[in-house]
C-alpha cells in the first residue's frame, strides 16, 4: 500500500483530497494544527474507509512542525512516502489593502503558505531520491495546492497571491530537478471552494457566481479538488509534470 502526506488535512480542501485518497487505499498522515482531539471525528471517517491514518499535529511554517510531520510519515510509511500534498494554508489575515498590510501578517502568510510547503517538499524529496536510487519500481510524486490567486490579482490579499505565485513557480523548480528520477510535480489550482476558509465571503461569490463569475455555474467544494488530486495520484498523468490542473470551474476562461 501506498502512503500519502496531506497537510492541512483534517478538513476542508484537505479532507476532501485525504477522503480521496482514502477511497483509493493510501494510507495517510494527516497533518494540521489543531490538538490530536480536535481532529478525531475526521480520522474516525478516514480510517472507516480501511486505511491506516496518523495525525501528524504541527506548523508547517516551523522546523519542528515539519520535523514531526517527517518523523510521523516516515514510520507509517517505512520509509519514504509515495505522495505529499502541500494543501495547508491560511488567507490574507484581516484581507487588508496592500497600502496598508503588515510585515508580521506577511510574514505568516509566507511562512505558511509558501515557505513551509517548500522545505517540506524538499526533505520529501530527497527521501523519494534516496529510495529511487535503490528501488527503481519506487513512485513517488508531488502535489501542490495553489489557487487562482497565483495569476488573478486581489489587492486586499497581496500576501496571500504572492505565497500562491511562489508555490506555482515552486511546483515547476521540483518538476524540473526530479524529472530524472521519474518524480512528477503538479500543481492544481483551485477557484472558489466551500470551506471555511471562504466563510467569511459567502454573500460576496453567492452573488457573484449568480451573476455568472464561473461557467459553471456554482461554488466548488472540496470533493472538486479531491478528485483531482485523486487521478494525478493513481498516475493517470504520466508525461504531464510541471502541469496546471485548472479546478475552478472556468472562473478563469477568458471570455468575450
Ligand atoms: P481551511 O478550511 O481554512 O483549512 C485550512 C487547513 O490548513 C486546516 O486543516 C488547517 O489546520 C491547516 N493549516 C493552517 N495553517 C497551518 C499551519 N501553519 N500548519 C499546518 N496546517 C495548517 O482552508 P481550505 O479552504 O480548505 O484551503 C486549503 C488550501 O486550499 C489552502 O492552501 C488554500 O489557500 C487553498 N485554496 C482554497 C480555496 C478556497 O476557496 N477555499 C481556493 C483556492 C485555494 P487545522 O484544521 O488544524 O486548523
Amino acid at each position: 500500500m501506498k502512503t500519502a502526506v496531506v497537510t492541512g488535512g483534517s478538513r476542508g480542501i484537505g479532507f476532501g483530497i485525504a477522503s480521496k485518497l482514502a477511497d483509493e487505499g493510501w494510507n495517510l498522515v494527516v497533518n494540521g494544527m489543531r490538538p490530536e482531539e480536535g481532529v478525531a471525528d475526521a480520522m474516525e471517517t478516514l480510517r472507516s474507509k480501511d486505511v491506516q491514518v496518523a495525525y501528524a499535529r504541527g506548523d508547517v511554517g516551523s522546523v519542528e512542525g515539519r520535523g514531526n510531520i517527517l518523523e510521523v510519515a516516515r514510520e507509517l510509511a517505512g520509509g519514504s512516502v509515495n505522495l505529499l500534498v502541500n494543501n495547508a494554508g491560511i488567507t490574507s489575515p484581516g484581507r487588508m489593502d496592500i497600502l496598508d498590510t503588515i510585515e508580521e501578517n506577511f510574514d505568516w502568510v509566507i511562512a505558511t503558505n509558501l515557505k513551509g510547503a517548500f522545505f517540506l517538499s524538499q526533505a520529501v524529496a530527497r527521501d523519494m531520491v534516496e529510495t529511487k536510487r535503490k528501488d527503481d519500481s519506487f513512485q513517488g510524486s508531488l502535489v501542490n495546492i495553489t489557487s487562482i490567486s497565483s495569476a488573478v490579482v486581489s489587492t486586499n490579499r497581496p500576501d496571500y497571491c504572492i505565497a500562491k505565485a511562489g508555490l506555482s513557480m515552486m511546483s515547476q523548480l521540483f518538476a524540473a530537478r526530479l524529472g530524472e528520477y521519474h518524480i512528477p510535480v503538479y500543481e492544481v489550482r483551485p477557484g472558489i471552494i466551500k470551506s471555511d476558509m471562504t466563510v467569511g465571503v459567502t454573500d460576496k461569490y453567492d452573488k457573484l457566481i449568480e451573476e455568472g463569475l464561473c461557467v459553471t455555474k456554482r461554488w466548488g467544494i472540496p470533493d472538486d479538488v479531491g478528485k483531482a488530486v485523486a487521478a494525478l495520484a493513481r498516475g493517470d498523468f504520466p508525461y504531464s509534470t510541471g502541469q496546471v490542473i485548472m479546478v475552478d470551474g472556468a472562473l478563469t476562461m477568458p471570455r468575450l
